[in-house]
């Protein structure tokens, strides 16, 4: 008998059936190819259970006809994704790693990229602060779009200056809590590594990170866009560092080794993003990171409080390249962050 299909053969047979497609086919193939990373069970064992596969977010009955037949007679091609959709952890395979290792996720403190509606999210801070408390965390960073970015609602210096009021005002909301809310942005990064913020409005807020949002299909190896963002001295954090999504963009290239071990050398992070089509870092380049002992960032990219749940895919991907707890930047206690923080800023000086 051929082995059992996981979660991830099977969204690299929907993203190839919708390659062969046409009409609206495709949009489903593909929209359900994504949402195989986010199913928290595999699907042969709901096969397995006489339960139906339309249980799974993004199948309907076609599709679950599909995947039923697949699960029943394997395909014999070969699994492996083109370089596109490589490297990416599912959900369901992310929850093994983690219970294999408890004591991993419970280090976890807080969640520092996520979107509001002050930019690109559609939940208010408060939502957010709800959802991050359920989950126990001590603190999240509200990371808003900077105004660089205007298809995504990027916010100027007035406008943060307003949201740090709202969240002063949640804060307040909600002393004893255990958790705070820290003022961050994400700064769009032009590819020279500038930001689009005045330096007075950021050295107000309690942490920064930054990322590039153009001219991310370069073929070139773009080394010296990284080394100039981590010597930008108003970020802490680098955000997707590659800028990749699945099925979509392939990212950057650089000379990863060199720049991890600059970001080691002036003790900035390089994030895991761990929106579940982002997955940026990726294992591969994690690996690296590790030997080069650099700091990583958690952040779930949330534009819905409900998608803080992705952190999984961010800890699980952490854990499987043994990346040491120590580098872990949300492991740090709040006030460890701070000071973290407040270092990196004295150096510039
Ligand atoms: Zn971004």
């Amino acid at each position: 008998m051929a082995a059992q299909l996981s979660n991830a053969d099977l969204a690299e047979l929907l993203a190839r059936k919708a390659e062969t497609s046409s009409g609206i086919l495709v949009r489903a193939f593909r929209r359900a190819a994504r949402s195989a990373f986010l199913w928290p069970e595999l699907a042969p064992d709901l096969v397995a259970a006489d339960r139906p596969l339309t249980e799974l977010h993004g199948v309907g009955p076609f599709i679950a006809k599909q995947i039923q037949a697949w699960i029943e007679k394997p395909p014999r091609e070969e699994m492996k994704p083109p370089a596109i959709r490589r490297d990416f952890l599912t959900r369901a395979d992310a929850r093994v790693l983690l219970a294999a290792k408890p004591e991993w996720s419970k280090r976890l403190r807080g969640d520092l990229q996520m979107h509001t509606h002050w930019s690109d999210g559609s939940a208010t801070i408060r939502d957010m602060a709800e959802a991050a408390k359920e989950r126990g965390y001590q603190y999240i960073g509200i990371t808003d779009h900077s105004k660089g970015l205007k298809i995504a609602g990027g916010i100027d210096e007035k406008a943060l200056a307003q949201q740090g009021r709202e969240i002063a005002a949640v804060n307040r909301l909600n002393p004893g809590s255990g958790l705070t809310v820290l003022r961050s942005i994400e700064m769009n990064l032009n590819p020279r590594g500038e930001g689009d913020m005045d330096p007075k409005s950021l050295a107000r807020l309690d942490i920064v990170l930054g990322a590039f949002h153009s001219v991310l299909r370069k073929k070139e190896e773009q080394t010296a866009r990284y080394l100039a963002a981590l010597r930008n001295s108003d970020i802490q954090i680098l955000g997707h560092p590659r800028g990749r999504i699945y099925n979509f963009r392939i990212g950057l290239k650089a000379d990863w080794p060199r720049v991890f071990a600059r970001a080691a050398k002036l003790d900035k992070a390089l994030e895991i993003d761990s929106y579940p089509d982002r997955q940026d870092l990726n294992l591969a380049l994690l690996k690296i990171a590790r030997k080069e002992g650099v700091r990583i960032s958690l952040g779930t990219d949330a534009h819905h409080a409900h998608q803080l749940e992705f952190i999984e895919l961010g800890l699980a991907a952490a854990l499987k390249a043994r990346i040491p707890a120590d580098r872990i930047v949300n492991f740090m206690d709040l006030a460890t962050l701070r000071s973290w923080v407040q270092r990196l800023r004295e150096r510039r000086r």
